[in-house]
């Protein structure tokens, strides 16, 4: 029986999802408002992260909601639990990976993106405007070309991964897409410093992480030239085609600035691409002094960005911008791109976002950053990325004065690598990391250097001052008293 049949299976009046009660749900909305800007303003009054007690974890573990229920209950149940145990990035003590502190521009800005609902997939509307005015921004900031290509994606990752299609497509011809990668014999160049979503992006384009050449660093952590001339050679020598260096604007471990300039000028002279993973580094460019640190990125052919890191703007909000577009397209645009442009009507507007990526559906991560650059502009955050690097310093001299620690990695930007000296430190300065953690009042994270367990501090947020770094010192040194390891009086007991 056809539904025109039967007019009880598909009644036509029942209902939207609309609020039934427009006031009332605009009064519990303007409280949903204040209370994230609560949040916010009164962050520091919180711990940084706190240990999600098993009532909690489990609380949200019910049965598919079938039926209905207030809004107004559902925030409550946020408000309990989920709220109080996030990962803390918003914290000024927070100082663990490589996590942005959010802005308030930022998160009106999320919230009247999903009240319009877009998708910057394609089509004609003024969303899309939007992405492609910070597309020109980027180029403006990295001196690329006003017509080179960009894109929001979900974080560097995403863009790293693209970056790579975009160089492969690039160095076999377009037709690499149809008849795939056998035999291809392509190998990379990325330094061990290198984030490991290098690796994965060889191994998810298909390339093989075999093909990528893994090469020492020097003594401050960047890409050692020599051995990367060698190994290039050596493959070439070998009937292989180096097609693709990747330098790093900011290693995770340690802040280092691979030699960009030079991996620039080999690039040109060789022939290869060269992309630059400025996950959280490139938007240094913001900052006059840090600027020149990174001179020679506005010469890659792609670079990996992301604007929730040191751009502070809310996640996610990953971007690549690659300097020529055709290339940028080329890599992703289906074959039919081009039969259905129309001049008019809403599916006009071409080149549409989705032809420069692996995304139909997309979100406006645009919107988010639009009103973090416009409400704060340029200099500020630039600023704010720089006094980052200042409480970086600030930091290793707080660690170069106390006799209890060492330092294993010098701020090369805003990130800095040290130690508690006690007995058995490996096992101790994870104990100190975890404690530290759980203790609420700093959010460091760990990483390995030379061999050895690092504190790993890595200052992103805008929010953190002076105050903040001597936080995590004391906590530090009053932990590895609490542990037993002080190594100055020599008492190792428990
Ligand atoms: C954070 C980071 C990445 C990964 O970026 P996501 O946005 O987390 O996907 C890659 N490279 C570097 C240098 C990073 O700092």
């Amino acid at each position: 029986m056809s539904s025109a049949e039967n007019p009880d299976f598909f009644p036509l009046d029942a209902g939207d999802l609309d609020p039934a009660d427009w006031p009332g749900t605009r009064a519990q909305a303007h409280r949903m408002l204040d209370d994230v800007l609560d949040y916010v303003q009164g962050v520091r009054e919180r711990p940084v992260w706190r240990p999600i007690p098993p009532a909690v974890r489990a609380s949200v573990q019910e049965p598919l909601p079938t039926g209905a229920a207030a809004l107004e209950d559902v925030h409550r149940q946020f408000l309990a639990s989920v709220m109080p145990y996030a990962t803390g990035n918003v914290h000024p003590g927070f100082m663990g990976w490589v996590h942005g502190g959010g802005t308030v521009p930022g998160v009106l800005g999320e919230m009247l993106a999903a009240g319009i609902n877009a998708n910057l997939g394609g089509r004609d509307h003024m969303p899309i405007e939007v992405e492609r005015q910070i597309t020109r921004w980027m180029a403006e900031v990295f001196g690329f070309p006003a017509d080179a290509g960009g894109i929001f994606v979900t974080g560097s990752s995403m863009a790293n991964f693209m970056g790579v299609l975009v160089a492969r497509t690039a160095a076999l011809g377009v037709q690499v897409r149809r008849t795939g990668l056998a035999g291809h014999g392509l190998t990379a160049y990325a330094s061990a410093s290198t984030h490991s979503c290098v690796r994965r992006a060889m191994e998810m384009s298909g390339l093989g992480s075999d093909a990528l050449r893994v090469l020492p660093v020097d003594s401050r952590w960047r890409m050692d030239l020599g051995a990367l001339k060698e190994a290039l050679a050596r493959d070439r020598a070998a009937g292989l085609k180096p097609f693709l260096v990747v330098g790093t604007a900011g290693t995770v471990d340690t802040g280092a600035i691979d030699p960009l300039e030079d991996l620039a000028d080999l690039a040109a002279a060789q022939g290869l691409w060269f992309h630059v993973d400025g996950a959280y580094g490139a938007l240094g460019m913001l900052s006059p002094v840090l600027a020149p640190m990174l001179s020679g990125i506005g010469r890659a052919d792609s670079i990996a960005m992301d604007f929730h890191k040191w751009g502070q703007v809310p996640y996610d909000a990953g971007f690549l911008l690659v300097r020529n577009a055709d290339r940028h397209r080329e890599a992703f645009a289906s074959p039919a791109a081009y039969l259905r442009r129309e001049d008019r009507g809403l599916a006009a507007g071409h080149d549409w976002p989705c032809d420069f990526g692996p995304d139909l559906s997309r979100g406006f991560r645009a919107l988010k950053t639009w009103f973090t650059l416009k409400v704060h502009g340029t200099e500020r955050l630039g600023a704010a990325i720089e006094r980052t690097c200042r409480l970086a310093r600030h930091l290793q001299a707080l660690v170069e004065a106390r006799p209890e620690l060492e330092l294993l990695a010098p701020a090369n930007l805003n990130i800095v690598c040290f130690r508690h000296r006690g007995k058995d430190p490996d096992p101790l300065n994870a104990r100190i990391v975890t404690d530290l953690h759980e203790s609420g009042l700093a959010a460091p994270s760990t990483t390995t250097i030379d061999g050895h367990l690092a504190i790993r501090a890595a200052i992103v947020n805008h929010r953190s001052r002076a105050e903040d770094v001597e936080r995590l010192v004391a906590a530090v040194l009053d932990a590895g008293v609490r542990l037993g390891s002080d190594p100055v009086s020599g008492n190792t007991g428990s």
